[in-house]
C-alpha cells in the first residue's frame, strides 16, 4: 500500500459508522522490523523538517497536533522521535495533566486555549481538551468536580461537548490552524507488556504508575469512549487518524507520514521577494562586496 492510501486508510473525515475493532494496533503495512523502516522514518523526518521551515517563513498557518492515548502507547516517544529533526525554535509540546482549581474554575477549554501555537509554529498537545470526554466520562467524580450548575450537567453532556469541542476547532481551522488528531491505538496486551517492562527494568521505573495500572481496570469503558469520541468529532476540517501503536516503530513511520500530508494539504511557500526587496538585495550584495 502506498502511503497516501495508508494515511487515507486511517484518517476518519466522518465518524458515523466509525468502529475500533475495525482497525488493527498491530498493523505494519508488512514492514518486518524497526530497521527496516528506520530509513523511511529517516527520510519522513527530513520531509517534515523542510515543510516546517516553509511553514515558519512563510508564517500563515499554524498547526495544532492533538495526541490521544492509553497510558504507555507511547505519546513522549512518539513527539521524541518525530519532531526531532523540527527547529525547536518552531514548535512547542503542552501536556495536560490533571486540572488545577483555577482551571476547574473556568470552562474546560480554558486552559488549552493558552496554548494554542502560534501562526507559522507546530503546536503539540500531549493528552487535551479530549480528556473532557474521555477520563471525566469514565470517572464521573472527575466532572462533580468541575463546578458546573447542576442545571447544566445533564444526560446529554457528552454530545453537548461533542459539539461544542467540533465547533470550536471549525473556529481554529477557519482562522488557519489545521487541527490534526491522532489517537494512538494499543492493544491491551501490547501495554501489559509495557508495564511489565517498566517494572522489570531498573531505567523504566520511574516510569511506572500505580495509577496507570488502576485505570487499566476500566479499558472497556475507555475503549467505549475513544470509540465514541471519534464518532462524534471526526469531521473534514478535524479528522482523527487512528495510528497502530503495538510497534513503536511502525506508529511513529505512521505519524510522521499524517503529519506530511496534514503540511502537503497547505500551500506552503517561501515568501515571494518583491521588486523593491529585490533592489535592497541587490545594494546590500554590492556594498558587502564592496568592503573586501
Ligand atoms: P506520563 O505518564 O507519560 O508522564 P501522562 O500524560 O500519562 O504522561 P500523568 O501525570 O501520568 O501524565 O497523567 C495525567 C493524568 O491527567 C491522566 O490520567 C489524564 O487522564 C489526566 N487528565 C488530563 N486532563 C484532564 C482533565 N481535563 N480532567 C481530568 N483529568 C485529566
Ligand atoms: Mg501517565
Amino acid at each position: 500500500m502506498k502511503t497516501r492510501e495508508f494515511v487515507n486508510s486511517i484518517r476518519i473525515a466522518e465518524g458515523n459508522r466509525f468502529r475500533l475493532k475495525d482497525f488493527d494496533p498491530a498493523e505494519t503495512l508488512g514492514l518486518k522490523s524497526k530497521e527496516h523502516a528506520q530509513e523511511s522514518l529517516d527520510r519522513g523526518i527530513a520531509r517534515l523538517s523542510e515543510r516546517q521551515e516553509m511553514l515558519y517563513a512563510q508564517d500563515r498557518w499554524a498547526i495544532l497536533v492533538v495526541l490521544q492515548a492509553m497510558d504507555a502507547a507511547g505519546k513522549d516517544s512518539t513527539i521524541k522521535h518525530v519532531m526531532s529533526g523540527v527547529n525547536p525554535q518552531g514548535c512547542s509540546v503542552t501536556s495536560f495533566k490533571a486540572p488545577g482549581p483555577e482551571d476547574l474554575d473556568h470552562n474546560f477549554m480554558w486552559r488549552s486555549q493558552r496554548f494554542l501555537p502560534e501562526r507559522g509554529k507546530i503546536g503539540i498537545f500531549n493528552r487535551s481538551y479530549y480528556e473532557e470526554v474521555l477520563v471525566v466520562r469514565v470517572h464521573p467524580e472527575l466532572l462533580a468536580r468541575e463546578k458546573m450548575p447542576a442545571q447544566l450537567v445533564t444526560g446529554k453532556i457528552w454530545q453537548e461537548r461533542f459539539e461544542d469541542i467540533n465547533a470550536y476547532e471549525r473556529h481554529l481551522s477557519r482562522n488557519g490552524v489545521l487541527v490534526v488528531k491522532l489517537f494512538l491505538h494499543l492493544s491491551k496486551k501490547e501495554q501489559q507488556k509495557r508495564f511489565l517492562d517498566r517494572l522489570d527494568t531498573p531505567e523504566k521505573n520511574w516510569k511506572f504508575s500505580e495509577n496507570d495500572v488502576l485505570e487499566r481496570r476500566h479499558w472497556g469503558e475507555y475503549m467505549n469512549a475513544y470509540e465514541e469520541m471519534i464518532r462524534n468529532t471526526s469531521t473534514k476540517h478535524a479528522p482523527w487518524h487512528v495510528i497502530p501503536a503495538d510497534h513503536k516503530w511502525f506508529a511513529r513511520l505512521a505519524v510522521a507520514e499524517v503529519l506530511i500530508h496534514a503540511l502537503d494539504s497547505l500551500d506552503l511557500s517561501f515568501p515571494k521577494v518583491d521588486a523593491d526587496k529585490e533592489k535592497e538585495l541587490k545594494n546590500a550584495r554590492r556594498a558587502l562586496k564592496r568592503e573586501l
